[in-house]
């Protein structure tokens, strides 16, 4: 099998808000540090970063803290966050957006008097939300990308798929990363001092989901496979305003995003009765996982739309006002349709973000030395729920903070690392595998994991669900491994990009069910019907899954309440309001 090799610094899996800002800022700290991004995507055209529709949470506006976002992340996240990546969150967010502005030349929305909009996203105490219109993404993406164009030095592969993390012969240190290269079908093993994982989670393993079609779980997969310890793999969060467009078509799924609730939509159910009275007093301004919740409870009692879905309402708020402050929305779903300034639009709760990921520390250091890890393949930063505006905000901290401690650590800790030869060629056989197999339909397979994700590992489960879910992943997982591919050779074989697909979300979709199997509370986006009850917060344990020896197992860990127990909080009103 042939291999190219390349030697760089520091290699950036993923080129979304965590993968950019650590190039740039890996850049700025040490110009002479080779420094190669690898994206399964097109630099600036792929990954969710450029998705996100909202906005950014930060405590930038008077009456605000970072307290208060602090405590509105910890109380969103029903106390299963690590404190101390929250407190890192909360402040360096402050920083970063004056370097969105000031250094990278994104321009947000403005009140009046020149200071930035913010707006109300749903679980929050505060309108933070920093945005621009309700395209932020495109603006946050699009000048990171042109800041990393204008720096020659940054090595770009883009069209490169990750397909194993591979540590140093001694298992001492992470050695680098075999890639495809999708455009010629061959491997390269690229050797690194430091490898960052940024390729953005993705939970697209759902009937209905959000992500950007390039994503499918790979990192997690990965770290899975190398044994690492992942944190809260339960925690899937539903965003509950999927547009509902039917069953044909990739539209279905797409998010209309949380702003719509919080500047007063309503959800009605079939009968038009707005049904989130009968379930929070906030109705629908409640967190995602309640409203998704009551969506799905209302769906499972047939109180729908003749299509099944339910409807969300904002023609109340005067069409004026819906089309000036939501223009995207309003043009998106007038393609399929729907008039969302003046009419109802059918949603449906859809699976938007995964709050588990790969454990880290402040510094973004993992446990095995070399490897760091930003954005949604991190964990720890949301719990049981992430508020929204917090995952913009998340990636681009934590990839800047990437960017500042993986030069540090080259520096500190210089020398060869060749990498286990054997675990490459095991690596390269195992991504052939379907090569060697007659062709199958790999859209059964895919119809089935999203359906089996979807009424047995979703927005409710139960014992019986998740034992179900996990005997028919078995099938699944036996299904691929006997589907082989048509022959067309390797160069742009999106048939074979699509298994690689499957087998990453199969084998992270069984890491969700365990975990969900194993935590017997309910928190957040993990409603556990046969378990409905919180559980004690003060003795509250997060899940660590790990995969040793092709067996994964669940263990819990008691989480460490390093600022605040519950009970307690930080905020001041009377500093606030001064
Ligand atoms: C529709 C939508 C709207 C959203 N709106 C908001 C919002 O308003 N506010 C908010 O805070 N958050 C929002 N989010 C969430 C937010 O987009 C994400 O939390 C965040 O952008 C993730 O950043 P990231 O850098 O970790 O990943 P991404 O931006 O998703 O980037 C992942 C990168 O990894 C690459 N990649 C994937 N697999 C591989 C592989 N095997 N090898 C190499 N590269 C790989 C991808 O191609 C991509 O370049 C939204 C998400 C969606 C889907």
């Amino acid at each position: 099998m042939a291999l190219e090799q390349l030697k760089t610094d520091i290699l950036i899996l993923g080129s979304g808000g965590a993968g950019l800002f650590a190039a740039l800022h890996a850049h700025a700290a040490d110009p002479a540090l080779d420094i190669t991004i690898a994206s399964k995507g097109l630099i600036g055209k792929c990954g969710c970063t450029r998705m996100v529709q909202g906005g950014y949470n930060v405590a930038v506006h008077k009456g605000d803290s970072v307290e208060r976002h602090f405590m509105d992340t910890v109380e969103g996240g029903k106390w299963l966050v690590d404190q101390d990546l929250v407190w890192t969150l909360v402040t360096k967010a402050i920083e970063r957006i004056t370097e969105l502005e000031n250094e990278i030349g994104c321009f947000f929305d403005r009140n009046p008097d020149g200071t930035l909009h913010g707006k109300a996203f749903a679980g929050q105490t505060f309108d933070r939300t920093v945005h621009k219109g309700d395209l932020t993404g495109i603006e946050i993406i699009n000048r990171l990308m042109e800041q990393v164009w204008a720096r020659p030095g940054i090595r770009r592969l883009e069209e490169h798929r990750a397909v194993a993390l591979i540590p140093s012969k001694d298992r001492a240190a992470i050695s680098g990363v075999l890639l495809i290269d999708i455009r010629t079908g061959e491997f390269r093993f690229v050797e690194a001092q430091a490898v960052l994982l940024a390729t953005g989670g993705g939970p697209t393993m759902y009937r209905y989901h959000t992500p950007s079609g390039d994503k499918s779980m790979d990192g997690l997969a990965m770290a899975l496979h190398l044994g690492l310890p992942l944190r809260d793999m339960e925690m899937v969060q539903f965003h509950p305003t999927g547009l509902f467009a039917g069953p044909d078509t990739r539209m279905t799924g797409t998010v209309l995003e949380e702003g719509l609730r919080g500047a007063g939509g309503h959800l009605l159910n079939g009968a038009m009765h707005r049904f989130m009275a009968d379930y929070d007093p906030q109705l629908e301004r409640a967190t995602r996982d309640v409203v998704s919740r009551a969506m799905y409870a209302e769906m499972r009692a047939g109180r729908t739309t003749e299509h099944g879905g339910l409807y969300i309402k904002m023609a109340h708020l005067g069409r004026e006002m819906v089309k000036k402050e939501f223009k995207g929305m309003v043009e998106r779903c007038a393609d399929r349709g729907f008039d969302l300034a003046g009419g109802l639009v059918e949603v449906v709760p859809t699976a938007h973000y995964f709050m588990g990921g790969v454990v880290c520390k402040t510094d973004t250091s993992t446990e095995l030395p070399g490897l760091f890890v930003a954005g949604e393949d991190a964990s720890g930063m949301h719990g049981a729920n992430r508020l929204g505006g917090n995952g913009v905000a998340n990636s681009t901290v934590f990839g800047g903070i990437a960017g500042d401690t993986m030069p540090r650590w080259v520096r500190a800790n210089a020398g060869e690392r060749p990498p286990d030869e054997t675990l490459i060629e095991a690596e390269m056989a195992r991504a052939l595998e379907p090569f060697a197999r007659k062709p199958g339909d790999l859209n059964l397979l895919r119809e089935r994991l999203l359906d089996t994700m979807w009424e047995d590992v979703g927005v409710i489960r139960d014992r019986s669900g998740l034992d179900r879910a996990l005997s028919a992943l078995d099938d699944i997982e036996a299904g691929l491994m006997a589907t082989g591919l048509p022959d067309g050779g390797k160069h742009f074989n999106l048939t074979w990009h699509d298994w690689l697909n499957l087998r990453s979300l199969v084998e992270t979709s069984r890491a969700i069910a365990l975990a969900a199997r194993a935590r017997e509370n309910s928190r957040g986006a993990h409603f556990r019907e046969d378990f409905p009850d919180p559980g004690d917060l003060a003795t509250s344990t997060f899940t660590i899954t790990r995969q040793q020896a092709g067996r994964i197992e669940i263990s819990s860990e008691p989480v460490r309440f390093t600022i605040v127990r519950p009970g307690e909080t930080l905020i001041n009103d009377k500093a606030a309001a001064e």
